[in-house]
């Protein structure tokens, strides 16, 4: 999967691309993550935002700068899909991330900043716009990263055992690792006797009571 990234802070997403699993996928080459930085496609005197029409507060990233971004991360590309960030834009899911790995090789994530796009990108793209939850931040970047990293984790080889995809197991909220008693502070935390008595049924169905 080749994620295209349209982003004024490419920088912002360096950390988190540079960590764990994340890093390992994009050495073993399972994803691969490009940036377009509107900036870049700036002509003499233009800016990159611009105040809104209508009045308000904020400014507006101007439609020209990032179609011009889009179109260099699709190129000559047939098989893409072009997610568009707006808070009032369908809540992404565990279920949409799967849909992805299967129905295409490139996302091109469109981050907005300050009062968002303008909505002419709508007009010239075939977009999707896409919610990450019902809160309003300060920019599309996180929402890319999350998406990355939901997306990636179905992809085959990303995880290191590809049983760790919850929806291959019976997986739980609650999860616990050594020792069986914890004493912390003069208190003891002991991990639930079913997950220690063996039996894979009880186990299987103490799981699917957390849920
Ligand atoms: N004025 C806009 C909000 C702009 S927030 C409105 O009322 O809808 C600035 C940018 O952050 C948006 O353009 C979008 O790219 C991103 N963003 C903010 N909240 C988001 C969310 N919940 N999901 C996805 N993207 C979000």
């Amino acid at each position: 999967m080749h994620f295209h990234i349209v982003t004024l802070f490419p920088e912002s997403f360096n950390s988190y691309l540079e960590a764990s699993i994340l890093k390992r996928a994009i050495s073993n080459k399972k994803i691969k993550v490009s940036f377009y930085n509107p900036i870049t496609f700036l002509k003499t005197k233009e800016r990159v935002d611009d105040k809104p029409y209508g009045g308000g507060p904020g400014m507006v990233m101007r439609a020209e700068p990032v179609a011009r971004a889009i179109s260099k991360a699709i190129g000559k590309k047939t098989d893409y899909k072009i997610i568009f960030f707006t808070p009032s834009g369908e809540k992404f899911t565990n279920t949409r991330a799967k849909e992805y790995v299967e129905q295409t090789k490139n996302i091109v994530f469109v981050c907005g900043r300050y009062e968002g796009i303008d909505a002419r990108i709508l007009e010239m793209f075939p977009c999707e716009k896409v919610s990450i939850g019902d809160y309003v931040l300060t920019g599309g970047e996180l929402p890319a990263m999350i998406m990355i990293d939901a997306i990636s984790r179905n992809i085959k080889g990303v995880l290191g055992d590809m049983d760790s995809v919850e929806e291959n197991r019976i997986s739980s909220p609650l999860v616990y690792t050594r020792p069986e008693v914890l004493k912390y502070k003069a208190k003891n935390y002991k991990v639930p006797d079913v997950l220690l008595s063996g039996h894979h049924k009880e186990i299987d169905r103490w799981r699917e009571e957390q849920k």
